[in-house]
């Protein structure tokens, strides 16, 4: 069994329901909408799409919403600009006219408070690196340092730079009673920068009526200054690596891929790497060597997800991608960095779960079954990393089984409890062997935080399924 999951970003190329259920079985468990591109009448009518095609395919299927967050552009340019080294450029704001011939305006009115001489901007995805020369409040001035075209709504990246933008846009905050409309089950922010972007779309997202989950996305260098309370803060982190590619220097990506994943496991939360997985796949129907290694590499440091961007929302393979995903993980689902070992246990109880792991990988084709009743459970045992046995988890709330769809090595499930713990362990056990992921005689650790803590807190015990 996979224990890595994998994310789809839908778009044209993977919005139809013939398509949803082709990615679905090839192993997609969460699907992404950018709300960078996606319009609000798409996602009224691509979330429910999703809920058919999980049903009709048996199989469970969370839907993640990518808030655009404060991103800085170029405006708009009645035709591209061509700069070459030396020239002189400048950025106009709040609506000044031109002065230079070589100029655009951009749509953050701080950006020449926050920017000093020679401070690096760089424009679209970090391909024109411009120099600043001086800046006034109305305009910034600077000198074109790369030859390149610029065009319209560009992404500026101001490497190390501290921005003074708001944690989340206007059209962020109408997007998040979106999601409450259409029932999203995680919401993700792009450039969170602090843990109080992060508190503040958790609390819009509780007062719009949202049992959605919060997703961090860490794209720059302040982000990272302040990993731990970001982490914290967070139900989930993702590996923004596009955004933080540009603006970082790029060799200090691998090293910094690898500090947010262990810090993730180390804090109990859940982590994504994304962005340029299988790059080569939006156009070829086969991956790099590279891209292969890649991907192994953070399915080695144990991530919970690997993400798919252009790969299945504009390529032209996006079925082949998650199958080549599915494949590599499962391959490489060896050995593992070890970064469960430095989990921070505080409680008896928690102690107690780290215990019955370990027993369950002390046997072979042992399974952990766990009842959890708002997941917390499920991921805990999730972020302890077993090696071995597979984490079968069983909730009353579709919700909670959706949003387990992004831990790792957790196969999540519907059933109703009842009053009697016995009872609901062999009607699991039932299911399990029904569905052919048990058979009698398989051995089993049984976790619950539903009947009264008894499975938990007082004794640990190999059962066997009978
Ligand atoms: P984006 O975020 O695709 O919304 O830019 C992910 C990244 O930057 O890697
Ligand atoms: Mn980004």
């Amino acid at each position: 069994m996979r224990k890595t999951k994998i994310i789809a970003t839908l778009g044209p190329a993977s919005d139809s329901p013939a398509r949803l259920r082709e990615l679905m079985r090839a192993g997609a468990s969460v699907f992404r909408l950018n709300m960078s591109h996606a319009a609000p009448d798409w996602v009224r009518a691509v979330v429910p799409e999703i809920r058919a095609a999980s049903s009709e395919v048996g199989c469970v299927a969370a839907v993640l919403m990518d808030l655009q967050g404060p991103s800085i552009r170029t405006g708009d340019l009645p035709e591209a600009l061509e700069l070459k080294v030396g020239d002189a450029f400048e950025f106009t704001l709040s609506g000044a006219s031109a002065e230079l011939p070589l100029s655009t305006s951009a749509n953050y009115p701080g950006l020449a408070e926050d920017l000093s001489v020679d401070d690096i901007v760089l424009v679209d995805n970090g391909e024109i690196h411009l120099r600043v020369l001086a800046t006034s409040p109305e305009r910034v001035r600077c000198e074109v340092l790369t030859e390149g075209v610029m065009g319209s709504r560009r992404h500026i990246n101001l490497p190390g730079i501290h921005v003074r933008l708001p944690g989340l846009t206007g059209k962020d905050r109408e997007n998040v009673q979106l999601a409450a409309e259409v029932g999203v089950d995680f919401v993700a922010l792009s450039f969170a920068r602090e843990a109080e972007h992060v508190e503040e779309l958790r609390r819009l997202i509780q007062a719009a009526g949202c049992g959605a989950q919060v997703v961090a996305k860490i794209e720059d260098q302040e982000a990272v200054r302040h990993l731990d309370e970001i982490i914290s803060a967070a139900d989930a982190v993702m590996v923004a690596r596009g955004d933080l590619g540009i603006e970082v220097r790029i060799e200090e990506l691998p090293i910094i891929q690898r500090r947010i994943v262990r810090k993730c496991i180390e804090l109990r939360r859940r982590v994504i790497v994304a962005t340029h997985m299988l790059e080569s796949m939006v156009e070829n129907p086969g991956p790099t060597r590279a891209e292969v290694t890649d991907v192994a590499n953070a399915v080695y440091e144990e991530a919970d997800a690997v993400m798919l961007s252009g790969e299945t929302s504009v390529g032209a393979y996006p079925v082949a991608c998650v199958e080549v995903l599915a494949k590599i993980a499962a391959r490489n689902e060896v050995g593992g960095a070890g970064f469960a070992e430095g989990a921070k246990l505080r409680t008896h109880k928690q102690k107690t779960v780290r215990a019955a792991v370990a027993l369950a990988d002390s046997v072979p084709g042992c399974k952990l079954v766990v009842f959890t009743k708002r997941g917390i459970l499920a991921n805990l045992v999730s972020c302890l990393r077993p090696a071995d046995a597979p984490v079968f988890a069983f909730t009353e709330s579709d919700q909670v089984r959706r949003c387990l769809a992004l831990s790792r090595s957790v196969t999540p499930f519907i059933t109703t409890f009842g009053e009697d713990a016995e009872e609901a362990v062999e009607r699991v056990f039932g299911s399990l062997k029904r569905a052919g992921l048990a058979q009698p005689g398989d051995p089993a650790v049984v976790l619950s935080d539903v009947f009264g803590g008894e499975f938990v807190q007082d004794s640990i015990h190999l059962r066997q399924i009978e």
